[in-house]
């Protein structure tokens, strides 16, 4: 409780104080009782072990295909390294030292190449980055991209207008018998005390079609926030750098709610997957990228 007792109080100072933390447990008061009949009484004899945290991206992995989640969460095959991820990896880095080191009116577009530049310098040695194995002109290529992306967010909103309290907030919880856990890009405080959750994408907007899916990911911190500070967000934000657009939500207590019986209902289907060893493919649009079609059945009838 003494991490958000000091993020509390971090909320209502002024600029230039975000606070940055390492995962804040929030535990309930009693753990679950779980009817005899529930499968996870059985978790002793449990075939596969079952992935300590569930967060955002490992539901959406779920979701998406159960498979691809066992070889790559529970299994944890070797992957090859994505570009894209790396370079995510290296803007949120860039975001998160121009709040962090920089004080309005000093956020500007150079500030923000300065922190890519000392990302890269920090980060260019990381085994991610060295497994690229990036040519001089790719990674010229590769840096001009990343800049792009930090200029695009310039064009989404003013840093220097924003009262940002909170950075790479770690947050985490325990509910329903499971780990919740995320790290918030940014948690920003307006006018009477509204909190804005902000989710930084690398990646291209989700047609209108998908939006609906890719919020799922932002209500979850919306939960966790509302969890960890006792009140739940004004508003979620995605800023999509490569478009660049902002999505917006507005979290209400029912789609908390709907949020809090998914990633349960997630959970459970994890666990009944890991006692019966049963995670089905599922085909779709995302097997054109996935790197575990050569093992899969619905790919290869041997
Ligand atoms: S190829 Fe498609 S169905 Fe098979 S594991 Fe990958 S995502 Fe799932």
């Amino acid at each position: 409780m003494a991490h958000i007792a000091t993020l509390a109080t971090a909320a209502v100072r002024p600029e230039p104080e975000p606070v940055r933390s390492e995962p804040v447990v929030v535990r309930p008061e009693r753990r679950m009782n779980l009817p005899l009949s529930d499968p996870r009484r059985i978790l002793q004899g449990m075939a596969l072990d079952l992935p300590r945290t569930l967060t955002p991206s490992k539901v959406t992995a779920f979701t998406n295909c159960p498979l691809a989640f066992r070889y790559s969460v529970i299994e944890r095959r070797p992957e090859p390294p994505s570009p894209h991820a790396v370079k995510g990896t290296l803007v949120h880095a860039a975001l998160e030292g121009l709040f962090w080191h920089h004080v309005p009116p000093g956020r500007t577009p150079a500030a923000a190449r300065f922190e890519l530049e000392r990302a890269w310098k920090a980060r260019g040695s990381d085994p991610e980055f060295v497994a690229l194995a990036l040519t001089d002109e790719a990674t010229a290529d590769f840096l001009v991209d990343a800049r792009g992306l930090l200029d695009n967010y310039f064009r989404l909103e003013d840093p220097n207008a924003v009262h940002t309290v909170g950075v790479e907030l770690g947050v985490e919880l325990e509910q329903d018998g499971m780990r919740l856990r995320g790290i918030i890009d940014r948690l920003d405080i307006g006018p009477g005390g509204a909190l804005t959750v902000v989710d930084y994408k690398t990646g291209r907007a989700p047609s209108e079609r998908f939006e609906h899916g890719k919020m799922a990911g932002v209500q979850t911190y919306a939960l966790l926030c509302e969890r960890l500070l006792g009140r739940a967000p004004a508003e979620v934000r995605l800023l999509h750098l490569r478009d660049p657009v902002a999505i917006s939500a507005v979290p209400t207590a029912q789609t908390i709610r709907g949020q809090r019986v998914r990633t349960s209902a997630v959970w459970g289907a994890i666990e009944r997957a890991c006692v019966s060893e049963d995670f089905r493919p599922k085909v779709g649009p995302l097997c054109r990228f996935c790197h575990f079609k050569p093992s899969c059945p619905a790919f290869n009838a041997a």
